[in-house]
């Protein structure tokens, strides 16, 4: 995922489907109407009766609708007459709060030729781009999105839809000028949802659309599927050990931040194996002259990693350069204490370790250290200074930790203006007391055929137990050659692993 413009929030991504609006021209997100109330789903809740006008955010602030569990889809007049619709991206850090969701405009909703916004814009939530985006959303010829055949690496990042220029006719756009060198496009996705040709012919996604809105369902949304299912391992079990009659799996815990049947945002939510509380920053500051500009605010370095791709720049991530006043990035120094990140976690704890995610990696000339100082904030008071620290972008620093006090946020302190500080997580000891009430973490294990001894739903492991072994398999040892041998045991190991998953 891509954030090409460099753009920080595009948090709504406006159209100009189907309509009239100037070519090539992206709108901002337009003004809501508050005089227009019978249009809003919730009309009681305007407040200001002397307020003509309510901004997206405002109207979303107003409304206040939960975004964890479902997608919200607003109705409202928006002052930009051309604006048809606006839609938060999965990886905004709004998309599953009130902030989120998908916003429609009514004067067009249903009507003829703008049937299918809404498909439009729930694509976009999901984490689909327009099919033009690497020909008429590319900056300049020189855009490595610039899409010159279909490819999972440029343009929308889908190789199954052909490069196209933004074009509302439901065939392939006439040969003409186009900019970066003179192209006749051809069997164009005209008919795809994300296009922008009119409704009389756009009727589909492909196949790799389909593909990239189950991931961010899988990633980002998985608490809007109704009935949660339990997060896979990440890996399949593998084989470690087999006999004539018993096989032994291995495997790794899930990787998804939610575990099942665990309430989102709970403190048991971050209770991993072992009662291990993992935890990321939530609270972030950072003082003058190294306060956010709007962009690589500190608020960037709260929450899970989520930079678009690991050791490129990103605004999604605190950097000392959003110190400076907007309009003259680069120019300011930090001062000579160094410029400053204050980051605090949800729930203080004697931590065990403290890792951070960085884009940057420090230079090998400089005799600094990119981080010259490490802080731990600690309840008590006495904060323990972990001394300089060199980065790199392609691992995450992580750093163990000899603390016995709860510690409850940390400090960064830098020198060098081009670092991005992403995410930072603060892992508890195990057994962390506040784990202790949390249902454990437990594997459900399945096979085909079932066990004989165990109930059709599966075998119930505990989580400190991440192997099993099974001896109620039976090979047929003789006349069976190593190669068919090894064939059978993997295909038996295979049906292991494509049930097991973790419970809460
Ligand atoms: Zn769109």
């Amino acid at each position: 995922m891509q954030s090409r413009r460099g753009q920080r929030g595009v948090t709504a991504w406006p159209e100009t489907r189907g309509y009239l609006g100037p070519a090539g021209k992206e709108l901002d997100a337009g003004n809501a109407r508050v005089g227009g109330v019978q249009k809003f789903p919730c009309g009681c809740h305007i407040v200001n009766i002397w307020m003509a006008y309510l901004d997206v955010k405002e109207l979303k602030e107003v409304l206040n609708l939960d975004g964890s569990t479902h997608l919200n889809v607003f109705f409202a007049n928006s002052s930009d007459e051309d604006l048809a619709g606006v839609a938060t991206w999965p990886w905004d850090k709004e998309a599953l709060t009130h902030l989120g969701g998908i916003v429609l405009n009514p004067s067009f909703y249903g009507t003829f030729g703008h049937t299918d916004t809404m498909v439009h814009e729930v694509g976009h939530s999901l984490g689909l781009y327009h099919v033009f985006r690497g020909i008429s959303e590319t900056e300049s010829c020189n855009d490595p999105c610039l899409e010159t055949e279909p490819s999972m690496e440029t343009g929308d990042l889908c190789a199954d839809t052909n490069p196209t220029p933004k074009y509302k006719g439901c065939h392939d756009p006439e040969p003409g000028n186009e900019t970066c060198g003179c192209r006749h496009f051809t069997h164009t996705p005209f008919n795809n949802y994300m296009s922008y040709a009119d409704d009389a012919c756009t009727d589909s996604f492909t196949l790799n659309q389909v593909a990239r809105m189950h991931c961010y369902l899988d990633l980002i949304y998985q608490t809007w599927q109704p009935a949660s299912k339990p997060p896979p391992v990440p890996m399949a079990p593998q084989v470690v050990e087999q006999h004539h009659n018993a096989i032994t799996l291995e495997w790794f815990p899930p990787i998804s931040g939610h575990y099942y049947d665990r309430e989102l945002g709970s403190v048991c939510d971050k209770c991993t194996e072992g009662r291990v509380l993992l935890q990321y920053a939530s609270n972030s500051s950072s003082p003058r002259p190294c306060a956010p500009s709007g962009h690589w605010s500190p608020r960037e370095a709260e929450g899970p990693p989520d930079v678009e791709q690991a050791c490129e720049p990103s605004v999604r991530t605190w950097s000392p350069n959003a110190g400076i006043e907007q309009g003259v990035v680069g120019l300011s120094e930090c001062p000579l204490q160094g410029c400053m990140l204050q980051l605090e976690f949800p729930y203080p704890l004697v931590p065990d370790s403290l890792t951070v995610w960085v884009t940057f990696c420090s230079p090998e000339e400089t005799a600094l250290p990119a981080i010259h100082n490490i802080l731990l904030l600690t309840v008590s008071g006495d904060n323990v200074s972990l001394g300089p620290s060199n980065v790199f972008c392609d691992a995450p620093l992580t750093l163990k930790l000899a603390v016995e006090e709860e510690v409850y946020g940390v400090q960064f302190f830098t020198m060098e203006q081009h670092l991005e500080i992403d995410a930072t997580l603060l892992a508890s000891k195990p057994d962390c007391p506040l784990c202790w009430p949390c249902q454990p973490l437990r594997y459900r294990l399945l096979r085909q055929p079932p066990f004989s001894h165990g109930s059709p739903h599966g075998l119930l492991l505990s989580d400190s137990t991440r192997r099993y072994t099974d001896s109620t398999v039976h090979m047929r040892r003789e006349k069976v050659p190593d190669k068919e041998k090894r064939r059978r045991i993997g295909a038996i190991g295979f049906l292991f692993c494509k049930e097991i998953g973790a419970v809460g």
